[in-house]
């Protein structure tokens, strides 16, 4: 069952120096209990898009256009009160760094009873506290009597993205979109909370949006992936064939500047050139300054997204299914 539906979402922002268009024309599809990471750079209009389904983007002086359908409703239309109702309920959000999202002068477990009740209006205070206990045990706090009354300050980062996620899953939200979740964490402990929110997404048949620019993160937790490059989808595939066949040449820049630990070459191949500036961006397709398979129509046209016969659809005109089969595979 599909739970989430964005279609043709567009968000442009106003600025004294011009209007600029953080997301272009987006669409994607979540279903109930599945995870999609949405992958690029900074600039690429990912977290732009997790806030907006958020509705934290209303006051923000952005201009958003399109439908974002959660479970039949479209939050577009929702007035700030009734998104309110929505936000924590239905749909909660964690961040790279918990200690900027926890309120330091509450304790953990004062935070984790909010949420339950502003949206539970009929649970006694007693019966939250029961609820938040068993949510510190559910996200693996040991000790949760005594880490109950603790403050975010006297927790380690691992702890207090643990106690994020007890907040953000409370009241039994159907979709949870994290956003570089394990950034801020050391290695182990972000294996750590990446292995609790896949089990907490198949006890609770949870909807994950993870929001990273970490392929490694993508690979270990969503079955799709949806890769940005400047407000744009360039690419949305299994994750799979992310890895093993990577179609845009922006993916195939972004897996060929990971380390490998077999690599014997020195150097990274890293992309070359930057981002463009979202209010000087290029002609054409909007990689073809970096890109090395760029033709004059890459820099006169902009490509579509076109799909491909497997279902995978990508915006570059090596994949234009038009053009004759031995043409795209003398071009790739
Ligand atoms: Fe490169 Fe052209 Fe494809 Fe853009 S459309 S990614 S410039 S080959």
């Amino acid at each position: 069952m599909t739970l989430l539906k964005v279609e043709d979402l567009t968000i442009a922002f106003k600025s004294r120096q011009g209007v600029v268009k953080a997301v272009d024309h987006l669409s994607l599809e979540l279903e109930q209990g599945s995870s999609l990471g949405i992958v690029g750079e900074s600039g690429s209009g990912k977290s732009v898009t997790s806030l907006s389904i958020m509705g934290l983007l209303q006051n923000a002086n952005a201009d958003i256009t399109g439908n974002i359908v959660l479970d039949g409703v479209d939050l577009l239309r929702l007035s700030q009160k009734d998104m309110r109702k929505i936000r924590g309920k239905s749909v909660s959000m964690i961040f790279q760094e918990p200690m900027t999202s926890l309120n330091p002068l509450h304790t953990c477990g004062k935070q984790i009873m909010e949420p339950i009740l502003i949206h539970q209006k009929d649970v006694s205070k007693q019966d939250a506290r029961n609820m938040a206990m068993e949510m510190l045990r559910l996200v693996g706090i040991p000790s949760p009597e005594q880490r109950f009354h603790e403050y975010p300050h006297q927790m380690s980062g691992g702890m207090r993205q643990r106690i994020m996620i007890a907040i953000a899953l409370a009241c039994h939200t159907k979709l949870l979109i994290a956003d570089e979740p394990t950034t801020a964490l050391d290695v182990t402990i972000q294996a750590q909370i990446l292995d609790l929110m896949t089990s907490l997404k198949k006890k609770r048949n949870l909807s994950i949006i993870m929001i990273t620019h970490d392929l490694g993160v993508v690979k270990e937790m969503c079955e799709k992936v949806v890769v940005m490059y400047t407000g744009q989808i360039v690419e949305k595939s299994p994750t799979e064939l992310v890895f093993t066949d990577p179609l845009h040449p922006y993916t195939q820049g972004l897996l060929n500047a990971i380390p490998k630990i077999s690599n014997k070459v020195d150097r990274l191949e890293a992309i070359e050139g930057t981002v463009p500036d979202a209010l000087n961006m290029p002609s054409g397709c909007s990689f073809h300054p970096r890109c090395k398979y760029a033709t004059e129509k890459c820099k006169l046209e902009a490509p579509p997204l076109f799909k491909q016969e497997d279902g995978r659809e990508v915006r570059c005109f090596i994949y234009d299914v038009t053009k004759e089969v031995d043409d795209v595979h003398a071009t790739k």
